[in-house]
């Protein structure tokens, strides 16, 4: 047997170099065909390989899985069998697609039965979503928006560096890529205008963010240290928090965000598990000031992810108009979740917690639109030879990510979504 991760490791099902689902990285994900109910499948190649059949045709036996836990909604059932089952799981889906392993290579009938091309199938929403969190712990981000709106001399707030600042958001919004959405209305305020006025946002904005899902749960007044946190952390996907600027600035004070936020958050569908990054770890930012003892961590805990934004117009072709990288966060996803239980917050399978927009310290890889066209002043100009300030109607937005090493590719796959107007 070899491990899961291993380099060398190749599949009896061809994998282009460029895909994003290699042997090696096999996530979750819940899909959907015309003949079959929701399930949970693994993505190899450009194919995904239903795991309810595989299950049913005794390919798991050892593992002892119930039916309902593949045939399901959600991966949250899984996920409730703990790392450890979830792991053994993974580790033997990986022996069976080993180019060297015939049990399913060569049993034509089940591997019809068991692999569609993910073209042919709908993907839905990974998880159920309970509590989502967004974050604000990309230094560059929090700088360029303190700069833009408030003093830069004085870009951070006197408690960024010494906690990760979030707030709480909104989970029943949070939607699959390739679900659209209407461009919200809200309440605004122009500058020019002395009353505020009701009406569709004219300043809607992504935010390039990384999302990690809760694996495990914790009970009321326990709290995780940072040397836990990786056992309570599942697995990740990129995130869209889809954010209404105009709606947003004249609504944040004194408690933060609220409907510039709330109307959609785009997730991409399969959920790359932790242990599949982990080759990927790398060194983070050197904090300074100190943290306080509790959010102290060791060891290499930031992940280099690639990621990039296109936007794709209604007729033309797509522009890539950021490249950032998830290494780029300052506050890891270990102390996160160490600060966000530190009062003993209890958090449950499924809860998602976002990064916040991931910016990195040149122009071109900034995450957001606000900070690209920096507040509008610098709009960004297409292929179609249109330029954008923030989003249209009718454009879509994608996200993509991926980790490279080795010839291996561990990518996350898209978080797509289309911008309708508003009604
Ligand atoms: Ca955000």
């Amino acid at each position: 047997m070899i491990k899961a991760n291993d380099p060398s490791l190749k599949s009896w099902i061809e994998v282009n170099p460029n895909c994003d689902f290699p042997i090696q990285n096999l996530p979750f994900g819940i899909f959907k065909t015309q003949s079959s109910s929701a399930r949970v499948g693994v993505a190899i190649g450009d194919q995904v390989l239903d795991l309810a059949v595989l299950n049913k045709l005794g390919y798991f036996n050892n593992l002892k899985i119930g039916e309902a836990v593949f045939v399901n909604n959600f991966l949250n059932d899984l996920i409730a069998l703990g790392k450890p089952t979830c792991s053994a799981l993974r580790q033997r889906i990986s022996d069976l697609l080993n180019e060297t392993n015939a049990e399913l290579r060569d049993n034509k009938e089940a591997r019809e039965k068991a692999l569609q091309y993910i073209s042919n199938v709908q993907l839905l929403m990974p998880v159920k979503v309970g509590d989502y969190t967004d974050f604000y712990s990309s230094i560059d981000h929090a700088t360029n928006v303190g700069t833009m709106f408030r003093d830069p001399a004085n870009a951070l707030l006197p408690n960024w560096k010494h906690l990760p600042v979030g707030y709480h958001g909104r989970a029943s919004s949070i939607i699959v890529s390739g679900t659209n959405f209407l461009r919200p209305k809200g309440q605004t305020k122009p500058a020019d205008v002395d009353s505020p006025v009701f009406g569709a946002s004219k300043s809607l904005d992504f935010e390039l963010e990384m999302a990690f899902i809760i694996g495990k749960p914790t009970s009321l007044g326990e709290t995780i240290s940072t040397a836990a946190a990786d056992d309570y952390i599942f697995g990740l996907t990129l995130f869209n928090d889809w954010s209404a600027r105009d709606i947003q600035t004249w609504e944040y004070v004194p408690l933060g965000p609220f409907l510039a936020k709330n109307f959609a958050s785009t997730i991409s569908p399969w959920v790359v598990t932790l242990e599949a990054l982990e080759p990927f770890r790398t060194a983070g930012y050197e904090q300074t000031p100190k943290v306080l003892p509790y959010l102290e961590y060791t060891g290499n805990k930031n992940i280099d992810i690639y990621l990039e934004v296109a936007i794709l117009p209604e007729t033309g072709t797509e522009t890539t108009i950021c490249h950032s990288n998830y290494k780029y966060m300052y506050w890891t996803m270990e102390q996160q979740l160490a600060h966000h239980t530190s009062n003993g917050c209890n958090i449950n399978i499924g809860d998602m917690m976002a990064s916040g927009t991931i910016s990195g310290p040149t122009p071109g890889s900034f995450g957001s639109m606000l900070e690209l066209a920096w507040k509008g002043t610098k709009p960004l100009p297409l292929n179609d030879g249109t330029e954008r300030k923030f989003i249209n109607d009718n454009d879509t937005v994608i996200m993509r990510g991926y980790c490279q090493k080795e010839k291996v590719r561990i990518g996350f796959g898209e978080a797509r979504g289309k911008v309708l107007p508003a009604l």
